[in-house]
């Protein structure tokens, strides 16, 4: 009787680590090419996946003041900074070539014409992430990301 309480224990105790969460995070930008946040959190032990918000609480379009949020290694900040502009609008200002990119959303604009989507997201895995690492989140809209981008914290 006693194996099979431990067994049983075992089990519980390792699929409750094992359950999937969805941490919710919502960060959103505005019309002075700023982000409301300096730094996001994620605890890895407890969110298995990560759902990010862009809002764009400003007014100008999407043309002249478009937003995205994309995460990647600060290592590699600078070079997808120049890849994702590139890219161009019509890629969202996202890397065609997604390798160092860890997760990136649309590009999204405010409330004037044309009229554009004020909020998208993007679900990711935290399992690539490593506890400590050093991640910068930016947005990829030319010249954007020397003010617009903060600190991701794994932990
Ligand atoms: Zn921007």
């Amino acid at each position: 009787m006693k194996w099979f309480l431990k067994c049983f224990l075992v089990f519980t105790v390792v699929s409750g680590v094992a359950e999937a969460k969805t941490c919710n995070l919502e960060i959103s930008g505005n019309d002075m090419m700023q982000f409301d946040k300096a730094t996001l959190k994620v605890n890895k032990s407890k969110c298995s996946k990560v759902k990010l918000t862009l809002k764009h609480s400003g007014k100008k379009s999407v043309i002249s003041m478009g937003h995205n949020w994309i995460l990647v290694k600060t290592d590699d900040f600078s070079s997808v900074m120049v890849d994702a502009m590139k890219a161009g609008a019509d890629k969202n200002y996202v890397p065609v070539d997604r390798s160092k990119v860890i997760a990136a959303t649309k590009l999204i604009g405010g409330k004037d014409k044309p009229k554009s989507v004020t909020s998208t997201s993007v679900t990711f895995s935290t399992k690539k992430l490593k506890k400590g690492g050093d991640y910068t989140y930016f947005c990829g809209f030319p010249a954007h990301a020397m003010m617009m981008k903060g600190k991701f914290i794994v932990e």
